[in-house]
């Protein structure tokens, strides 16, 4: 069965490095991210809104999958990537657009609105991809802590 991914989450995806908004959030990021890292083969489905990630935001904090400037991010990156949603690939041919067509200074403008942005780490995960078309593995320590 595909992954379902809405648009901004195929960049959040290359800068996630173990910590999230909850323990429960983690795990299933984390499952999502070693499938695909695993199994790059993976097919992606692009859907508008909430999706496989979305599903495991903690319930007692406040949600963004619904706001506007979220869908904003979404139609932005999608554009970026040159995908729409409805569109299925595998996993490892996101990364390619990714890596032709993004990069990595275009995070700060994309994800202006991202509490994460500022840690340099989804930038820092655009730039790998552009070398070596592959996720990297996660750090040994904290791995079910974005
Ligand atoms: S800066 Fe935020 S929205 Fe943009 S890719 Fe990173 S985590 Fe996702």
């Amino acid at each position: 069965m595909a992954v379902k991914l809405r648009g901004h989450h195929l960049l959040c995806l290359l800068g996630y490095r173990g910590k999230g908004y909850s323990d429960g959030f983690c795990a299933n990021m984390t499952e999502i991210y070693e499938t695909l890292r695993l199994h790059p083969e993976t097919e992606i489905e692009v859907i508008d809104g909430p999706d496989d990630i979305c599903r495991a935001f903690p319930t007692d904090q406040h949600a963004h999958c619904r706001n506007d400037s979220v869908y904003r991010k979404d139609g932005d990156i999608l554009a970026q990537v040159g995908m729409a949603v409805g569109d299925r690939s595998s996993w490892s041919g996101v990364l390619e657009r990714v890596a032709v067509r993004v990069r990595p200074e275009d995070i700060r403008s994309l994800c202006s609105d991202c509490r994460w942005e500022p840690y340099g780490l989804c930038k820092e995960g655009v730039a790998h991809i552009r070398g070596s078309r592959e996720l990297r593995p996660l750090p040994d320590t904290n791995q079910t802590g974005e």
